[in-house]
């Protein structure tokens, strides 16, 4: 642990830390995030009896905070971007939900953490999460404002997926994320975007079908697309909840003629909704690295100001956001061309 300073009000932790839980099927954790370095045993509680254990969870997370507060510092937090020293306001109410229903997918993208080892975590099935969620419903821990993540994983291949999104529509929670290849149509991810409950994020990173192979080791570039296409037109016109996301992987899309591809594939397909990352580990490496990041940065700004043009809403992931945060001068002062 690193000693950082001494303040009993103001402290670093994070929006997870603080009202966040990560179900894995491993264990319980206050977020899915994947730092250089971290120690990442050191807040992660394991099943106990191949189930979750909630009360060590809210211990370990607890414990993890006071030492905050004293200036200690996790060592899984110290790289990471998403650490702030703010006043933190006190609740027991979990505002953000991670839920990784399961490890596998039937795609193997390259920046995955699942890639170095497919046939491992093609196996990995999820852990029983349906009847927590509905005691935590019911005692009031999550609330319908409560930001949910349903990731893995592919979480559609998982069991309890439709039971899943059913529980939270009849409570009315409507501030959902579904993470999915969208090589698999669900209708109950139709239902869920028709009553505007969910967001659909789907990352392509292409619009092309040799670099999303490239990407995804999947050939399956027309269903991709055609179950896309039917996700958007399942919503009214004017709703956005489909959102196609396109990750800047440096060395593999991070040019022009990749980018233009993704949005006029994504026009044809009906979307109107697009977001914009830089591939996670890649940035955490790479944040400090003043050329690489104002070459990427040119990239995130021509995907914006392309996009508003087109007619599309767009909404960037947290790497840009730091991204154009940290280096905002050099990113003002960018000048793209169309
Ligand atoms: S690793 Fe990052 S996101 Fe996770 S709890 Fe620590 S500061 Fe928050
Ligand atoms: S679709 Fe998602 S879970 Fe599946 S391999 Fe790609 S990044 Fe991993």
């Amino acid at each position: 642990m690193f000693s950082i300073f001494n303040s009993q009000q103001e402290y670093y932790s994070c929006e997870w830390l603080e009202y966040g839980i990560h179900f894995s099927p491993f264990g319980l954790e206050p977020c899915c995030m994947y730092v250089p370095d971290a120690n990442y045993g050191s807040m992660f509680v394991p099943l106990k009896s191949g189930e979750y254990n909630l009360s060590d969870f809210y211990k370990i997370k607890k414990k993890i905070i006071e030492q905050h507060k004293k200036g200690y510092i996790n060592s899984n937090c110290i790289k990471c971007y998403n650490l702030k020293k703010i006043y933190w306001e006190k609740s027991s109410c979990i505002k953000h939900i991670v839920l990784d229903l399961n490890y596998k997918c039937n795609a193997d993208c390259i920046y995955c953490f699942t890639h170095k080892n497919k046939y491992k975590y093609n196996k990995i099935v999820g852990v029983p999460v349906l009847d927590i969620l509905k005691k935590m419903i019911k005692r009031g821990t999550i609330k319908p404002d409560c930001e949910i993540h349903i990731s893995g994983g592919e979480p559609t291949l998982n069991c309890e997926f439709e039971e899943i999104i059913k529980l939270f529509l009849k409570n009315n929670f409507n501030n959902i994320r579904i993470y999915s290849s969208g090589l698999e149509y669900s209708e109950i991810i139709s239902t869920a975007l028709h009553h505007n409950a969910c967001k659909l994020i789907i990352s392509t990173d292409s619009g092309d079908r040799i670099l999303l192979k490239k990407i995804k080791n999947i050939d399956l570039y027309d269903k991709l697309w055609e179950n896309i296409q039917k996700y958007c037109n399942s919503q009214e016109s004017d709703k956005t909840g489909v959102w196609l996301k396109y990750i800047i992987i440096p060395n593999i899309n991070d040019n022009i003629d990749a980018i233009n591809n993704f949005l006029l594939k994504v026009k044809e397909a009906n979307g109107k909704f697009i977001v914009i990352e830089i591939e996670r580990v890649w940035y955490n490496c790479n944040r400090k690295n003043d050329m690489e990041m104002k070459r990427i940065l040119k990239l995130v700004k021509y995907i914006q100001i392309k996009s508003q043009n087109i007619g599309f809403e767009h909404d960037l992931f947290p790497s840009c956001i730091y991204a154009i945060d940290d280096y905002h001068s050099i990113y003002d002062s960018l000048e793209i061309e169309i």
